[in-house]
């Protein structure tokens, strides 16, 4: 037993996806890295924190501006589309396309299956951004722009179901063919990406 190295891989295996052995892993590729390496790590995490803010709008990560929300949200202000992603890698890819113009939120992950199970899914500021921007008549259509897996579907329905109650008046529409099963947004390319959202089916 070796109280540093298990300190430190503790505190990897809070890492998503990170279990016991590969964050022993991790401490001892740390072990074997030269001075220059830590210094770069450890000064890229600190900035990292320092630098980057996260929109109190659609709670993705940006450079600091000194305001509140990202340019995204400033900038497309006069949408009255919404669309909800897992993660910022998402939202990044579907930037790119420029087939989408309107508003985003992050929804940080998914609503696990297993209620007993800590769900990361920003549900509540979710449902507070729709009640206020529904209200003042700033969106009409919701869009779930989702990857195709068990546990997107699962949190797709989930939402869909607890949101058409609250707001019968939104048309809600989710991301169409052309993405398979398995499909990792982050990973689609941009013709799969534009067809999806061009072909989105309302519900
Ligand atoms: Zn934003």
């Amino acid at each position: 037993m070796n109280n540093r190295i298990d300190k430190l891989a503790q505190l990897f295996e809070s890492f998503p996806g990170i279990g016991k052995r590969q964050a022993r892993r991790f401490v001892y590729f740390l072990l074997h890295k030269d001075n220059g390496y830590i210094h770069d790590l450890t000064t890229g995490i600190i900035n990292v924190k320092s630098e980057i803010d996260q929109c109190h709008e659609c709670y993705r990560f940006f450079t600091k501006t000194g305001k509140d929300v990202c340019d995204t949200c400033i900038n497309h202000e006069h949408s009255n589309q919404l669309m909800v992603v897992e993660k910022d890698a998402d939202f990044e890819n579907i930037e790119k396309t420029k087939v989408y113009d309107g508003k985003y939120f992050i929804l940080g992950g998914f609503i696990n299956p297993n209620e007993k199970k800590r769900s990361f899914a920003r549900t509540e500021q979710l449902i507070h951004r729709i009640k206020r921007d529904t209200q003042n008549g700033k969106i009409s259509e919701l869009i779930f722009g989702l990857s195709v897996s068990p546990e997107a579907e699962h949190t797709r329905i989930r939402l869909y179901t607890m949101l058409r109650e609250k707001f019968p008046e939104l048309i809600f529409s989710t991301l169409g063919r052309g993405l398979s099963t398995g499909t990792e947004l982050e990973y689609s390319d941009m013709e799969t990406l534009k067809h999806a959202f061009n072909s989105r089916i309302t519900q």
